[in-house]
């Protein structure tokens, strides 16, 4: 099927980019990777007027340190950060993660900025996002602002941004090799059907879930029950790991029941906090 009808713009820097979403409000849609709104433009799900497209600009494509932490440009794309060497030293959950999103032409056109402002509730950035801990920059005509992780997800297919800003940087800390992310993924496509990033530091332990409910979460009540544990034994992991959908409502469909995706991440919890100790 075809998309509908739509003007396209190509702009070279970020400022034309923020003024033609300021021009167009809601008529407008950012294009980076294209690999999720161009099929959802042709399934007419999205019927933008204005495509606005990003990829030219290429100061939004970089992985590189800025105090402390590990800046990532929107444009990056999903194969640049699996390949890494600075995210795999100082960050490595984020080329695990990369590594199994998609096949590899989604991982070489898909952009790390496309999938987070996409925010599909079964994407696998967003639970590794949480699980770092995040920070989130966002360009617009009222200039900059820093979103934490933990406020960027709102609902399905919607985040804390507004239709005129444009995410630009991710910012993450350095945690150290004690990480994982375990995915149980829905064959056709590789997305999650339950997928669990795991950051146990020295003092905490940090699980972001994505692919059970309809917006991806940190798994609160595993956090606590490990709250204070460095190095938690088998058993209390596998205890914590129960908990792992506890006060969420997982999702149903015909790829799996809400029963299976609960107990999917429960399974999963599990074996990421494993892998992530044992490393
Ligand atoms: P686009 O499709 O270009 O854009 C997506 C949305 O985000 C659009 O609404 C766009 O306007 C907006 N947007 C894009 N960039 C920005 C920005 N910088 N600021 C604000 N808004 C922006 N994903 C997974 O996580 N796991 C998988 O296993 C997986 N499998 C896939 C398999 C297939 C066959 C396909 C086609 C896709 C799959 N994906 C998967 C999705 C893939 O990772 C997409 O690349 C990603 O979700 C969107 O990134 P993009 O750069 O292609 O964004």
């Amino acid at each position: 099927m075809y998309s509908a009808n739509f003007d396209y713009h190509r702009p070279s820097t970020l400022d034309e980019a923020i003024a033609l979403l300021s021009r167009h409000g809601d008529d407008a849609k950012l294009l980076a990777g294209g690999h999720s709104l161009i099929p959802a433009m042709k399934l007419r799900l999205a019927r933008p007027k204005i495509v606005v497209d990003i990829a030219r600009i290429t100061t939004l494509s970089y992985i590189r340190e800025a105090g402390g932490r590990v800046a990532i440009g929107a444009m990056t794309t999903h194969q640049e950060v699996e390949s890494s060497p600075l995210l795999r030293s100082k960050c490595p959950l984020l080329p695990e993660t990369a590594a199994v999103i998609g096949d590899m032409q989604v991982r070489n056109k898909g952009t790390i900025g496309g999938s987070l402002a996409h925010a599909d509730p079964a994407a696998d950035y967003p639970a590794a996002i949480l699980a770092l801990d995040a920070e989130i920059e966002a360009a617009g005509p009222r200039g900059r602002r820093t979103i934490h992780a933990a406020d960027f997800f709102v609902d399905l297919l919607q985040t804390a941004l507004a239709p005129d800003e444009i995410l630009v940087e991710i910012r993450v800390g350095a945690t150290g090799p004690k990480v994982a992310y375990v995915k149980t993924e829905q064959k056709a496509s590789g997305f999650a059907l339950a997928g669990v990033a795991a950051v146990v530091g020295a003092d905490a332990v940090r699980v972001g879930i994505t692919g059970v409910a309809a917006k991806v979460y940190r798994a609160a009540a595993v956090e606590q029950a490990l709250r204070g544990q460095a190095s938690p034994k088998a058993e209390a992991i596998a205890l914590a790991a129960m908990r792992a959908a506890d006060g969420v409502e997982p999702l149903s469909d015909i790829h799996a029941s809400a029963a299976f995706r609960a107990h999917l991440a429960q399974v999963n919890t599990r074996r990421a906090l494993e892998r992530a100790l044992g490393r």
